[in-house]
């Protein structure tokens, strides 16, 4: 990507009602704009951070027979008053919206409802299952504080996944595959060592559920963790009753914040009952649905990476989900057109800083925008047939023969 030819800018200073950090940073490097608050749009820096963290996400997904679908936003409230949902006292977060022709219609806040009714059309026999559908869709809650930029939107991008089974046992056996799945996604991302999972209030039918916490200053939630035996709690289960459980009475716990960037409930038949999600088993008996869902905040965890490796000088991607590997800054007639033939096939690697500015404000920019690494050819380097390379975590420079940026970079 050429920035001459983007609309792209970077700012000198946040807006100044964008207090959080990740929101801050995301719109002076140009990779957010603010709409209001907990309201974002994506840029093209930003979006390609999502759809490298959606890819990840996807490419483990899939490989444990995941399938993708991508389901309505605009909801009918049918199934949710069959499960008592769409009622604002069940679901304090509910955007809701009227049809002209007359009735009422919700902005999707989460998609149980919806997609256990789809599976009615899908499902009718023990054939059928086991199977297991996700997607990645903008949801839409009305949170009463949006103050922790991308962490928190109104409108936000979640990965939701929903399994169904004809067991408990099946259940628990892809429950497993899923917390398997999410340890690596997350060591992928570069929190995997920060990325906790965390015991959780389960609700009716089990009673655990599992979230995924990094351990952040700004994160919202308050955890309790154990070091020496790698325990971790939420607040609503950090009770005698539940550390006797895990045999952990003994334990020292101390206590601190964290980000939960995803989440993973056995749900048994919460929905499937009351909305009566029914297979005929092997000896034609009529059996309700064993359910699962599995959730993972893309937008907040782009927030949580954002918080985590930021420095004082700007973002600082991991590369696997940076928007792009090289930072490129041509020096100098020569240098210019050196790097003009270095970006030439390395055009979705490669930023090309090929604006007409000075090189103080392109080094400060490739700071700020966090690209790992920087490669810099001018006329003093090309004087040694070399070119610059800067780490952007680590800060440090060497040089690199022409020949091997070519062959190897
Ligand atoms: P929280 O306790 O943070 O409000 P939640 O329990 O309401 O989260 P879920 O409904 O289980 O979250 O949603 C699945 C995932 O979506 C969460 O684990 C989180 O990572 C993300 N998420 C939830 N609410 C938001 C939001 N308002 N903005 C961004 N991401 C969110
Ligand atoms: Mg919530």
């Amino acid at each position: 990507m050429r920035l001459s030819k983007s609309f792209l800018k970077t700012l000198r200073e946040a807006p100044k009602d964008e207090t959080a950090v990740n929101g801050a940073l995301l719109i002076r490097a140009g990779y957010i704009h603010k709409e209001m608050a907990g309201v974002y749009d994506f840029l093209p820096l930003g979006l390609r951070v999502v759809e490298n963290i959606k890819n990840i996400i996807r490419d483990e997904l899939n490989k444990i027979g995941c399938e993708e679908i991508l389901m309505a936003t605009l909801q009918n409230p049918e199934p949710w008053e069959k499960t008592g949902r769409f009622s604002d006292q069940e679901v304090d977060i509910w955007f809701k919206t009227e049809l002209a022709s007359g009735g009422i219609l919700g902005l999707a806040p989460t998609h149980e409802e919806p997609v256990t009714n789809l599976m009615k059309s899908y499902i009718s026999s023990y054939k059928d299952l086991p199977l297991y559908v996700y997607q990645f869709q903008n949801k839409f809650r009305n949170e009463l504080r949006a103050k922790s930029g991308i962490l928190r939107g109104r409108e936000f991008l979640m990965k939701d996944l929903y399994s169904f089974h004809t067991s408990q046992e099946d259940l628990d056996r892809f429950y497993h595959e899923v917390e398997l799945a999410y340890g690596r996604i997350f060591e992928r991302m570069g929190v995997g060592d920060s990325t906790y999972e965390t015991f959780a209030s389960g609700g009716i039918f089990s009673k655990y559920s599992h979230e995924f916490q990094t351990f952040l200053p700004v994160g919202e939630d308050t955890i309790y963790y154990n070091q020496d035996k790698s325990i971790v709690l939420n607040k609503e289960v950090y009770n005698p009753e539940v550390l006797n459980d895990l045999n952990a009475t003994d334990e020292k716990f101390e206590e601190t914040t964290g980000a939960e960037v995803g989440n993973i409930f056995k749900l048994k038949f919460k929905y499937t009952e009351p909305l009566e999600l029914k297979y005929i088993d092997e000896s034609n008996q009529q059996k309700t649905v064993y359910m699962g869902c599995y959730g993972i905040g893309v937008s907040r965890l782009m927030g949580v990476i954002v918080e985590k490796f930021a420095d004082e000088k700007g973002l600082v991607w991991p590369e696997t989900v940076a928007p792009f590997k090289y930072y490129l800054i041509g020096i100098g007639e020569n240098g210019i057109s050196e790097a003009e033939k270095f970006y030439t096939g390395r055009e979705d690697t490669v930023l090309f800083d090929d604006r007409d500015k000075r090189p103080g404000e392109k080094f400060a920019d490739s700071e700020l925008m966090g690209i790992p690494l920087r490669v810099v050819v001018s006329d003093k380097t090309l004087a040694d047939n070399e070119a610059e390379i800067t780490d952007r975590k680590t800060g440090k420079s060497w040089r690199v023969s022409l020949d091997e940026l070519f062959e190897k970079f």
